[in-house]
């Protein structure tokens, strides 16, 4: 009789760490013990039988058995051969017609050709399906308490930590503490990736760093001793890498650095720049530097005539002194805020802050991947073609998010108050970032109307300023 041997090697329950030498082996002594031989060898590797991947030895052994090249199969046990009893249906119809037996190392001949040898065979496949079903809500259950217990959930080496995931390596511990007091001291994450590459600072893997590796190291909740499992957190029985304030901090740099995207509200080194528009003509307002009487300079608004190509913007008959407008807007503001409308305003904004972090999250995500996208063109790693389809792909998505995120973040600015603080207090604590949020949530543009005869003699504070000239058009 000519017989093909199968062996599989799986991690799975009977034979488990015997290797497919040894079950071809075993099989070899069954073949001679039945005087046969062995015309092929058909193996497959690490691949679990009931999962329902392709097996690409199992097909081959199929193949030949249809093509009449071998009588017989010889198997270390039915479970290498076959795990589910829908494979099992499959190999009898293939066996049947050509009255294929298969023998076992383990168990004797699989009788495939009676009634009762095929139930046997059924009810051996039935029973390997519930071990496996069984055993994969073990392993859930047993995962479920690891993560409760704050267990390292295994797989990949933590960056920072030895493979067990609870022993800290200093040396690495140092760069993931690097990347996050860079982040907070406003480096971005591309500038830190390029950096430690530079240092020649291997990944946990040994590669080279991006920007989303050390994002997503430094990021991580584990750094503050926190095990995630499924969307729920435990604190976890490994050393923290940074404190809770540093962790705060970085929280905070995130945030910061994404409430600022949108056209108006770019990081800008002005309180009002894109918000200001000219009152003869309507279009925005540069702020230049404008020689004063007495030869000195200072900032202001200006309607640009012409734009830097030469095109024609504006009637550039306008312009007006920055800091008493910046002045005039900001007593407005707090004299708006002070009514009881705005608790009402702030009671409204100060929702949870969950759906505004996930949405930080994806938004970085986005400008991280534009930005390999960029890397991997500029290392001719990919074509201009797949370059350009990549980034518009990219970047409409960014932009999508950037809308959302905009919305989102302007109506939770006002959240942010600290409680026992006026807003006045807030506003002479804040950053720039955080009052231009605040100016866009409440002004949709301030128009700067033309001198008037007698504006000579308007005084406002310390200003020869005319207030009537600024006209604010709110929100809401
Ligand atoms: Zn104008």
């Amino acid at each position: 009789m000519r017989f093909a041997i199968y062996g599989r090697i799986s991690r799975d329950r009977v034979g488990a760490g015997l290797g497919v030498e040894r079950q071809v082996t075993d099989c070899r002594d069954l073949v001679s013990g039945l005087k046969g031989e062995v015309v092929a060898i058909f193996r497959d590797d690490d691949i679990s039988a009931y999962s329902g991947k392709h097996r690409p030895g199992y097909e081959s052994l199929l193949q030949a058995i249809k093509n009449g090249d071998v009588d017989a199969v010889a198997v270390w046990h039915q479970d290498r051969l076959l795990r589910r009893t829908i494979d099992l249906e499959n190999y009898i119809e293939v066996c049947q017609p050509l009255n294929v037996a298969t023998y076992t190392v383990k168990a004797g001949q699989l009788d495939l050709t009676t009634p009762a040898g095929r139930a046997v065979a059924k009810t051996l496949a039935a029973w390997a399906s519930y071990e496996v079903e069984t055993s994969t809500d073990r392993v859930k259950a047993a995962k479920l308490q690891a993560a409760r217990a704050g267990k390292p959930s295994g797989g990949n080496r933590a960056y920072g930590y030895e493979q067990n995931g609870m022993v800290i390596i200093e040396r690495e511990c140092a760069v993931v503490r690097e990347s996050i007091e860079r982040f907070i001291a406003g480096h971005s994450w591309n500038e830190i990736a390029l950096d430690f590459n530079a240092r020649s600072i291997p990944t946990a893997k040994g590669n080279k760093w991006s920007a989303i590796n050390v994002r997503n190291v430094a990021v991580r909740p584990r750094n503050i001793s926190i095990r995630v499992h499924n969307d729920s957190e435990y604190p976890a029985q490994w050393p923290a890498l940074v404190s809770q304030d540093t962790w705060d901090d970085l929280q905070l740099a995130i945030m910061k650095g994404q409430a600022i995207y949108g056209k108006r509200s770019y990081a800008r080194k002005h309180l009002l720049s894109g918000f200001v528009f000219c009152g003869l003509c309507d279009s925005r307002m540069k702020i230049i530097n404008a020689q004063q009487r007495d030869g000195s300079y200072s900032p202001a608004f200006s309607c640009r005539k012409k734009d830097h190509r030469g095109q024609v913007v504006g009637c550039g008959k306008v312009k007006r002194k920055k800091d008493p407008v910046e002045d005039l807007i900001v007593d407005c503001i707090m004299y708006r805020l002070d009514t009881p409308d705005l608790a009402a305003l702030l009671a409204s904004s100060k929702n949870d802050t969950t759906e505004l972090k996930a949405l930080m999250r994806d938004h970085e995500t986005q400008s991280l991947r534009l930005q390999e996208i960029l890397n991997l063109y500029s290392t001719g790693d990919i074509t201009f073609d797949e370059y350009k389809i990549a980034k518009v792909a990219a970047a409409a998505r960014l932009q999508a998010l950037g809308r959302e995120l905009d919305q989102k973040s302007t109506r939770n600015t006002l959240g942010q108050v600290p409680a026992g603080q006026s807003v006045r207090e807030a506003w002479d604590r804040a950053d720039l970032a955080w009052r231009r949020q605040l100016v866009d949530t409440l002004i949709d543009k301030i128009l700067i109307h033309p001198k008037q005869l007698g504006d000579g003699k308007a005084r406002y504070k310390q200003w020869i300023f005319n207030p009537d000239r600024v006209e604010i058009r709110w929100t809401s």
